[in-house]
């Protein structure tokens, strides 16, 4: 090799190591997360960002701020305008404990701020508060209901759909789901508004312990949704939950609690008022399968998934 070929394999192997370095530079790390992404400024917004969401939505659903985190937890993070939003996270719940937090994420920063950091952190505030797994439908909708305006109308265009088509999820199907469907995005768009009509009437503590009696108690859907919101059966929540979104999604008068879309949202245009996919509901439906209901005495591995694929038209 000639000198001159030496100079420049020398440049080579030194901006590789400046790369390699610059890589790894761009980790920011605050008492509960640790951030990696090609840009130290925005490692360092966005670690932030987690940071006070994770207070900010601890107080929104539990009235209540969480303790630090034994561990932090690692969120990779891929920016680019051009990325859908979404991500996922995975846990471990064991003996009454939950712990491993992992997170990758992508997306534009104003999603990332605005929707996609909220829906992953409340996966995680509700994990760190119930300590066993949820179920789906009120993990997800829970989740999806901090996400952008934005973002919600796209599952509400969802929604929209499914009903439209008779393709909607009936509640005695959609509350027993308990893994991702092939498709989740009806689960998410499902889960999403019967969480917002659930929260819209008494608020998000009180959903929270809805679901916590859920979680708890060994009773039927239609036992928990009569002592928690008065309505005489599931079957009866899905009809008002489906007349509510047929009627534009509008307040509850006296006694929502957070201030919603309202009259903004369209109305559905459909005559008939079978908008869902079958005709016999199941009458009792049992909130969660035995496993459930005690934490589990080996470690469970819990995953939740998320991009928002769903166009706006
Ligand atoms: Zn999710």
């Amino acid at each position: 090799m000639c000198k001159r070929g030496f100079v420049v394999m020398v440049l080579l192997v030194w901006t590789l190591i400046l790369g390699a370095e610059s890589i790894q530079a761009a980790t920011f790390k605050t008492k509960n997360f640790t951030v990696s992404t090609s840009d130290p400024r925005a490692a360092e917004q966005l670690a932030n960002r987690a940071e006070f969401l994770r207070k900010k939505l601890a107080v929104f659903w539990l009235g209540k701020e969480l303790p630090n985190w034994a561990k932090p937890c690692k969120i990779h993070i891929k920016l680019g305008d051009d990325l859908l939003p979404g991500g996922s996270t995975s846990f471990t719940f064991n003996k009454g404990e939950v712990y491993g937090w992992d997170m990758e994420v992508q997306g534009s920063r104003d999603r990332l701020y605005d929707s996609v950091l909220p829906h992953e952190i409340t996966h995680m505030i509700l994990a760190s508060h119930f300590r066993v797994p949820l179920p789906r439908w009120a993990d997800e909708g829970a989740a999806t209901f901090t996400e952008h305006q934005s973002e919600r109308n796209k599952y509400q265009q969802q929604l929209y759909k499914a009903l439209k088509t008779r393709h909607g999820i009936p509640l005695d199907r959609l509350f027993v789901m308990e893994e991702y469907p092939q498709d989740p995005m009806p689960l998410y768009a499902h889960g999403f508004s019967v969480v917002e009509f659930l929260i819209r009437q008494r608020g998000p503590h009180y959903f929270v312990s809805f679901v916590e009696a859920c979680i708890e108690k060994e009773k039927d859907w239609n036992t928990l949704v009569y002592e928690f919101y008065g309505y005489t059966t599931l079957e009866k929540l899905q009809n008002d939950w489906v007349e509510w979104v047929e009627n534009g999604t509008p307040e509850f008068v006296g006694t929502n609690m957070i201030a919603g879309n309202g009259t903004n949202a369209p109305k559905l245009t459909v005559q008939s008022s079978n908008l869902l996919e079958n005709s016999t509901f199941n009458e009792s439906v049992q909130v969660v399968s035995q496993p459930r209901i005690q934490p589990s005495s080996t470690p469970v591995d819990w995953s939740t998934t998320h991009v928002n694929s769903a166009s706006e038209n």
